[in-house]
């Protein structure tokens, strides 16, 4: 017998509320009950199964959002194989690289993607479809260890190559009980799924949750803004719950149809994965929307998040909240010794909801696991007298500036209150007489100039003088991964390569 079965949320709400909605596929107006979908994840393991797929192979995809992801994902589960949702915006190199790495027994595509070259079997999610369609529900499989990996996700490669972390499915249920219990979702939930499942928030948090509470998830294949905004305002909808990046959110402020009015259902409006600065969390609580700043990472799922208190959210703007009720964190020095509360140091977290390592990379579990087995997450954290812990940076990206300690986040926060300011990036470099200083990459909005001597004078009011950034540069855009975050590693290249020339 294993220790801890591996969760079958669907299974149960197909007995539970047979024909309660489970979700919709809007690309295709297509609707599933539980117990529709129930068995759609059975047929897909006939599919599996007459494809040859056995217990700990990879199943890959590299396609656009939709309901069929979440069926493989699950019918993968159930079979013991391993789900690898591949980031479609990938170049070609940057993908042959990662499927080599997961080395995938077979493919689904759509035309997300260019043609691969041949490696691996490739079949389209059309293909899928039709499968589906046509099998047989297989008869049930014996539950699988809880411990036992049922997806490969990489990292988003905000911060260099990305990485194969393996979730298992104790890590799919504890983060969905972590978001559960702190976003308060019930059995009436909606969620709208527009992040991309090559994510944790798109193949995850935005998934399990409701699915684990036997509401509904409505899947649409991609973010746009506009059709955000109206799903968001749709009353035959009725959305409830939507997660996304804070650059999403912002993208639906600047949107031409923005009516934040008329999301009468919305508890509540989850960030996660970036920065998200308290200016711009109140902004939206004065629109009477509930912005719930939370804190994960591929490798720990749902981590911390904010109660959905409007008096703590406008309190407590700029913190990610509070640890999941599965979930320990602690906050440390470069000893790993423990720091007093209002300190700054490196996050650990330990709990259900935690990778057990990566795949391929036995090496990185010494490197990213304490000895007793607490991951560093290679994040600064601080937390208050009441617990809740504020995100002040990546350790990677914080510099030092004449002997003190700069967090480029705290710059970033301050230079966004600026009117002509849309977008920035701030990051370290070398400097004679400092050491280092920061150099601000920025984003003006449009028809807006954005003057360095009123960019400094902006930032003196707000922060210390040794933390204003020594130069400014407008940009057009900031590189920035698929899922919408700043890829620092990039700017830093393009300023050494501006040094030499
Ligand atoms: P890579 O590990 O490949 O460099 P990545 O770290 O961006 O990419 P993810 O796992 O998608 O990959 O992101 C997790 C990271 O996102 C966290 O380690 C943290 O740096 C950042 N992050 C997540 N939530 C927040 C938040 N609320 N505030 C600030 N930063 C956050
Ligand atoms: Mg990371």
């Amino acid at each position: 017998m294993v220790d801890v079965i591996s969760p079958d949320p669907v299974g149960l709400h197909a007995r539970l509320r047979p024909a309660a909605l489970a979700c919709i596929d809007l690309a295709t107006d297509r609707r599933w009950t539980y117990r529709e979908l129930d068995t759609d994840i059975q047929r897909a393991v006939s599919v599996l199964q007459a494809e040859g797929i056995g217990k700990g192979e990879r199943v890959a995809v590299l396609a656009r959002n939709s309901v069929y992801q979440i069926i493989l994902q699950q019918a993968a589960m159930r079979l013991g194989a391993i789900f690898v949702p591949l980031n479609w915006r990938l170049s070609l190199s940057e993908l042959a690289l990662l499927l080599k790495d997961c080395g995938p027994a077979l493919l689904y595509t759509d035309d997300a993607v260019p043609p691969l070259p041949p490696g691996c079997r490739q079949k389209t999610m059309a293909d899928l479809m039709a499968d589906v369609h046509a099998a047989e529900p297989a008869p049930r499989c014996a539950p699988h260890s809880g411990h036992d990996t049922c997806i490969i996700l990489y990292t988003s490669g905000t911060s260099g190559v990305p990485k194969g972390a393996l979730l298992t499915s104790q890590f799919l249920l504890a983060t969905a009980v972590n978001f559960n219990i702190l976003g308060e979702v019930d059995t009436g939930c909606v969620f709208l799924c527009d992040s991309p499942m090559f994510h944790v928030i798109g193949i995850v948090t935005q998934i399990w949750p409701p699915m684990l509470r036997g509401g509904t998830f409505i899947v649409s294949s991609g973010f746009q803004p506009e059709a955000t905004n109206d799903r968001l305002a749709s009353a035959d909808f009725g959305v409830t719950h939507y997660f996304c990046v804070p650059q999403m959110a912002d993208a639906l402020r600047y949107a031409p149809n923005f009516q934040p009015q008329k999301w009468t259902k919305l508890k509540a409006l989850f960030t996660g994965g970036a920065p998200n600065p308290a200016s711009n969390i109140r902004w939206w609580l004065e629109q009477g929307v509930r912005m719930v700043d939370g804190y994960g990472m591929t490798e720990t799922g749902t981590t911390l998040g904010m109660p959905l208190s409007r008096d703590v959210l406008y309190e407590k703007a700029g913190a990610a909240g509070l640890p999941g009720p599965l979930t320990s964190i602690r906050i440390v020095d470069e000893d790993e010794r423990d720091v007093p509360d209002g300190t700054a140091g490196q996050i650990l977290v330990y709990g259900q909801n935690v990778t057990p390592g990566y795949w391929n990379r036995p090496e990185e579990r010494g490197r990213a696991f304490t000895a007793d087995g607490w991951i560093k997450t290679g994040d600064i954290g601080r937390r208050d007298e009441d617990g809740y812990i504020t995100i002040v940076d990546r350790l990677k990206d914080m510099f030092i500036s004449g002997g003190e300690n700069v967090y480029p986040v705290e710059i970033e926060a301050a230079l966004i209150q600026h009117p002509a300011v849309r977008e920035v990036a701030v990051i370290g470099v070398a400097d004679a007489r400092w050491g280092e200083v920061g150099l601000a990459f920025i984003v003006p909005k449009s028809g807006q100039t954005a003057d360095p001597d009123d960019l400094t004078r902006h930032c003196q009011s707000l922060i210390a003088r040794y933390k204003v950034p020594k130069e400014f540069r407008v940009v057009e855009k900031l590189p920035r991964t698929a899922s919408g975050k700043i890829q620092k590693h990039i700017l830093a290249r393009e300023a050494q390569a501006m040094e030499k020339a």
